[in-house]
């Protein structure tokens, strides 16, 4: 996929494909300017196709999200298609009851009445934890929490059952009490609606708690891909071990200094030759010639990462170095 601008020719998201069955969680996490946001504006079809072109296929349930034109997206999203957001008052209009904007959505794609609509809003704010629903409905957003708004905001995203979730830092910008009960709220919400949810995530700690695939990205690329489970146990990409390294210990000393990865990801309007990761690597010593800085690893299929190392020596370095056992 790339993006023109006035600078020229961005590549956000280079070949990148992924899947996510329904009842599934797959986690996309990467340093912002990664490219995680521009992926999934990209699934919702929000991307302005004037100055993007998306190469490849998006496929919901066999249909192309790519090739379909603006007025099945129109009908995709909110509806197939949802989306959450660190800052739920994008999503919600100060000029609205919460209870009108959780009935729109609704009315829209299932052709239920107001009545039925406002019943409906009533209930979903309930599944949502909002005490008073009854209430509450015809309550404005300033006058939520803002724990209250993101529930509110989930409320909305759910409320036609979509088969996709998209949750873009959902919880960011929540205390840490409020982003666990969101997180719960969001694992139970998921069992009940069965949905496939991509969580867009910096933090590595809450997508080991939600997610059960992991797509690591780097400068708009991924670079590993796994099972949560595989690749927080045994990451095979220096830049997961950078990422791991960097993230305060679970149950370890909370002041205890974070080993932030050196240097600043690359500019995804000149991403750097050969392994985009390069620049940054504390390995490229490791790999024969200069093929790093020279040759673009792949990707492989399944459980991968895309680095000049063997498989050995991803082995070894990870166990050795990074994390000692
Ligand atoms: Fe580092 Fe080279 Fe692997 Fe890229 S290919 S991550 S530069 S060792
Ligand atoms: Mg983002």
């Amino acid at each position: 996929m790339r993006f023109s601008t006035e600078d020229g020719i961005v590549k956000a998201v280079d070949g990148l494909s992924f899947d996510v069955e329904r009842g599934k969680t797959l986690g996309i996490v990467g340093e912002s300017g990664s490219g995680k946001s521009v992926t999934n504006l990209t699934v919702l079809g929000l991307h302005n196709p004037k100055t993007s072109t998306v190469e490849g296929e998006i496929l919901l349930e066999g249909r192309d999200l790519v090739t379909a034109s603006e007025k099945e997206m129109a009908k995709l999203r909110g509806n197939k298609v949802a989306m959450i957001f660190q800052d739920p008052l994008t999503a919600l209009s100060p000029y609205y009851t919460v209870g009108r904007q959780i009935a729109e959505p609704y009315m829209k794609h299932t052709g239920a009445s107001k009545k039925e609509a406002r019943q409906r809003a009533i209930e979903m704010l309930t599944k949502v934890g909002i005490p008073q629903p009854q209430t509450r409905v015809d309550d404005y957003p300033h006058q939520f929490s803002g724990g209250m708004r993101q529930r509110a905001m989930i409320a909305m995203a759910l409320v036609c059952d979509p088969d996709l979730l998209i949750a873009d830092e959902p919880t960011t910008a929540l205390d840490v009490t409020v982003q666990a009960q969101i997180l719960d709220l969001l694992k139970d919400l998921q069992q009940e609606f069965g949905s496939a949810i991509i969580f867009i995530t910096h933090d590595l700690g809450v997508i080991s708690d939600m997610a059960d695939d992991l797509l690591v990205m780097y400068s708009g690329r991924a670079v590993e891909r796994g099972s949560v489970r595989e690749v927080l146990r045994e990451p095979k990409h220096p830049y997961t071990w950078g990422l791991l390294s960097s993230m305060p210990r679970l149950g370890g000393d909370t002041e205890q200094a974070l080993n932030p990865i050196p240097g600043s990801p690359p500019s995804l309007l000149n991403p750097p030759s050969g392994c985009p990761f390069h620049p940054r690597c504390a390995f490229t010593d490791q790999v024969s010639g200069d093929r790093c800085a020279t040759e673009r690893p792949a990707l492989g299929e399944g459980r991968a990462a895309a680095c000049h190392l063997t498989a050995e020596q991803k082995q070894t370095i990870f166990f050795d170095t990074i994390q000692p056992r």
